[in-house]
């Protein structure tokens, strides 16, 4: 059986002399394992098309459950950032956050186009990639079923709290003087961060980097997505480590 699909490529495994098992997250089909014979042989017609972060049309061939890449064309190679150690970090951060949060047989496009829009936005760059990972990290909070509940104080009411406080593993919002004795690490919001994260929530999803803020509120809403996604998801990321390392 064959099928043809787009697929981003999240991770490449080497298996035995030449071949490749690659991990990538389609639009229909969500997260998929696929062999892809003799995809290390300079020779291979499609090997460019099998690297992680590239955008592919696959051709695929199926038997009992397993799936193999018959042909590959890419579709966008995010070229950018295979010539610079630290966007190729983050890009694969991005990536291992992608896999982290999708299953097979459970397609997300929408999760997918984020992906997309994040490495297209990192490899043109069309903002700081600090900036893009801050609005790709809640973003995909949001659409993996973390969506944080930043509308109002979950205790008052109040729309605008005064010194607000985001639970990390609660995903709610307190004013300081509504802040329950077990709410566990918070981690305050100033006014500029609480509406720059409510524009990333309910921003189109083209737009959601389509924020400006003062320096120090957008070093404080870095630090809050990156510990609000590793809360919620209870794991650290090995490319997000090393980005870190070469940044
Ligand atoms: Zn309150």
């Amino acid at each position: 059986m064959f099928k043809t699909t787009n697929a981003l490529i999240l991770r490449e495994v080497k298996y035995k002399e030449a071949d490749k098992i690659l991990t990538v997250l389609t639009p229909g089909d969500g997260k998929l394992t696929v062999r892809a014979r003799g995809a290390l042989r300079k020779s291979c017609r499609y090997g460019a098309a099998c690297q992680a972060l590239c955008y592919s049309e696959l051709t695929l061939f199926g038997s009992r459950g397993r799936w193999s890449v018959n042909e590959a064309e890419t579709v966008e190679q995010f070229l950018a950032l295979r010539s610079d150690l630290a966007l190729l970090a983050l890009g694969s951060y991005f990536a291992e956050a992608l896999e982290a949060v999708s299953d097979e047989d459970s397609p997300n496009p929408e999760i997918l186009q984020l992906g997309l829009n994040s490495l297209y936005a990192l490899s043109r760059g069309l903002y700081a990639p600090e900036h893009i990972k801050t609005a790709f990290e809640l973003r995909l909070m949001c659409l993996a079923g973390f969506e944080p509940d930043v509308f109002a104080c979950a205790v008052c009411g109040a729309d605008k709290p005064g010194d607000a406080l985001l639970s990390l593993r609660g995903g709610v919002l307190h004013c300081r003087g509504c802040v329950p004795e077990d709410r566990g690490v918070s981690l305050p919001l100033s006014a500029e961060t609480l509406e720059a994260m409510r524009y990333i929530i309910t921003a189109e999803p083209k737009r959601i980097f389509s924020f400006a803020m003062p320096a120090e509120s957008e070093k404080q809403l870095a630090g809050v997505t990156q510990a609000y996604m590793s809360a919620q998801l209870e794991r650290g990321f090995a490319a997000l480590d090393y980005w870190k390392s070469v940044k």
